[in-house]
């Protein structure tokens, strides 16, 4: 049974109004209808609307993964009297990419992930600046994390969150040279305090001992390691999350029903809330429920829901899926042996994330070892989606987009069709190369998530791979949906601060917003790569909170002595300052 609680019918002038009429085929869907529709034809057939239930709430939340639930715990403080429903497709929250197996838990913050530090062709420099900027999203989700430990929203860190060291290990002459680069520029950052380089392997193999037994002796080796990586189960922070919210008044979850239509209504020619139907997944029941605000944050699903509103800045956007896959080793004389997650370098064309990384996960109260991940191809946009998500994404505005992407990135085509053909003894190799006395029978393959890679209309090449996340947001702010995965979990709290200021600008105006996510992420607005004594005091805190149990290292690098070129442009904030 769906479990739907705390929910708030109030009177509402807008429950007597039409809803502005369907407009049937449109362009955004036109494409792709065509091509499903054969395959649709074969489906059971939806039986007629048994029953419908209405409602009418201020904010709806498509989708129960790590999004939504932080957008949700943030409103429910800036915003306590906001009657808020989410609504998930499948019986559960947390069960598709948020799900901590269905991702490689890292804690991104730019320690160990190389694609974040690109040589620049023209000067041969290692430019740190992307790293800058997604270490102090991290600093931001270790104050949002502890915030909410502090309230009692999240309860034992430890389930969660665990000090797992970000180390990199790469062999031959041109990886060496560069990781030795990358280290020494990521020293002018105080960011990066703490992070070792070495190419001793005897230093190697106390860090990471079954990395180097059975390794061929004279490969030019070079690693470095960070004390202040670590492993998170953002299924978990999600389900306590939830389960909170879930106490509350004004906050209602609807879990087996999925989204299947919006529209907006009109009011004596004016737009007001949007009326979105709902499906029970099993008998097909309707539910409406009307909203002032809308945020797709269903992961893989959001594209499609974007579309299906209908709001022009939809058009610019298609999308790709990539799936994972992982081998998991659990066996706790295996597991025990290795404590941190060490990224490699990316072969050729790959997306970031399929740098191939031996990682220790903390995981259902267990440490487990996983190497991956593989790339899968799947149409489906989630693990639990459609064969026809992808083809019914397929748009007469985002074909031509979809096209020159295939075009221009060949060589992620070709990564693609490589992963596609490995076999179990490719895999087991591949691990080898990480993992050398790795033996095949205490390894077993997992098919983690699906991310759909955000493909973009783009003036010069006809379309463009983004490999981030974006918010797209319709112009007045009453809907707003989050496209693509990397970095994903790990910037949720940065990326649903920035989610505020695209759709509610006037309400973050306020002294009254300002002061309560002030209260919640301390430094808000504050860059800590410009201000190390305020980053140590925030280490300090946030370890303690969060039971970090790899004490933070000194912070060493005075903001005077820094170049110039060290000073990202913030991404957020000044702007909101009062
Ligand atoms: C292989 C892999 C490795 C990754 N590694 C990392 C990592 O190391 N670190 C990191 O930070 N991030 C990582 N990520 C990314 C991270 O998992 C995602 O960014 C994050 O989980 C996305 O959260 P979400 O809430 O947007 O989506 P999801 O967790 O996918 O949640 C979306 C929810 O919406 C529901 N839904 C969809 N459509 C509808 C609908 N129409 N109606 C109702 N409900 C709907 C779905 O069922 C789902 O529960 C990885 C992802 C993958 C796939």
């Amino acid at each position: 049974m769906p479990k739907r609680k705390g929910m708030t019918m109030r009177p509402d002038a807008n429950d007597t109004i039409s809803p502005a009429p369907q407009t049937g085929v449109t362009r955004r869907n036109l494409l792709g209808s065509a091509i499903v529709a054969g395959g649709a034809a074969a489906l059971p057939i939806a039986h007629a609307d048994a029953a419908t239930t209405e409602r009418t709430v201020d904010v709806l939340l498509i989708g129960g993964g790590i999004m939504s639930a932080t957008l949700a715990v943030l409103l429910r403080e800036l915003e306590p009297t906001w009657t808020i429903e989410m609504v998930e497709r499948l019986d559960k929250v947390a069960d598709e990419s948020s799900n901590g197996w269905n991702n490689a838990g890292t804690g991104h913050s730019a320690l160990c992930e190389l694609n974040y530090t690109p040589v620049n062709k023209a000067d041969g420099k290692v430019e740190i600046a992307k790293a800058v900027e997604i270490n102090e999203q991290f600093q931001v989700t270790r104050q949002f994390l502890s915030h909410q430990v502090d309230t009692g929203i999240l309860a034992n860190p430890r389930s969660f969150i665990n000090s797992t060291p970000h180390m990199n290990l790469v062999w031959g002459d041109a990886n060496v040279a560069f990781l030795q680069k990358r280290h020494a520029a990521l020293q002018a950052s105080p960011l990066f305090s703490g992070m070792e380089y070495t190419t001793d392997p005897k230093q190697i193999s106390q860090w990471v001992p079954v990395m180097m037994e059975g390794r061929a002796p004279g490969t030019k080796l070079a690693a470095t390691r960070s004390p202040l990586g670590t492993d998170c189960d953002w299924g978990e922070v999600t389900r306590q999350y939830i389960a909170s919210l879930n106490k509350q008044d004004n906050f209602t979850l609807t879990t087996g029903h999925e989204v299947r239509s919006l529209e907006r209504e009109t009011i004596g020619g004016k737009k007001a809330r949007w009326r979105v139907t709902a499906r029970d997944m099993k008998t097909d029941e309707k539910q409406i429920i009307k909203a002032r605000f809308v945020f797709a944050g269903a992961g893989g699903g959001a594209l499609p829901i974007l579309q299906k509103s209908g709001i022009p800045e939809a058009d610019d956007y298609a999308g790709f899926p990539v799936g994972g896959s992982f081998l998991v080793a659990d066996k706790p004389e295996i597991t025990h042996r290795h404590l941190a997650k060490v990224y490699g370098k990316a072969a050729v064309g790959s997306p970031p994330m399929s740098v191939p990384h031996l990682d220790t996960r903390f995981l259902d109260g267990k440490q487990a070892l996983l190497f991956g991940p593989f790339a899968t191809f799947s149409t489906k946009f989630l693990k639990e989606g459609s064969y026809f998500d992808l083809p019914a994404s397929v748009t007469l505005d985002n074909f031509r987009p979809m096209l020159a992407v295939g075009w221009d990135d060949f060589d992620l085509v070709e990564y693609l069709a490589g992963q596609l053909i490995m076999s179990d003894s490719d895999r087991m190799d591949a691990l080898r190369e990480y993992f050398p006395g790795a033996k095949d029978g205490d390894w077993r393959l997992w098919q983690a998530g699906q991310r759909v890679q955000i493909i973009k209309r783009d003036p010069e090449k006809g379309g463009v791979l983004r490999l981030g996340t974006e918010i797209v947001a319709s112009k007045d702010g009453s809907i707003a949906a989050l496209l693509g995965a990397s970095p994903g979990a790990s910037t949720a709290p940065s990326i649903m601060l920035n989610l505020l200021k695209k759709v509610f600008p006037n309400h973050l105006a306020t002294a009254g917003w300002q002061a309560k996510i002030r209260e919640i992420v301390p430094t808000y607005g504050v860059m800590l790569n410009e201000t190390p004594d305020v980053l140590a005091e925030h280490w300090a805190s946030t370890a303690d909170t969060l039971q970090l149990a790899i004490p933070s290292p000194t912070v060493s690098v005075a903001t005077t002595q820094r170049p110039a070129a060290m000073r990202v442009k913030p991404d957020r904030s000044p702007d909101l300052a009062l």
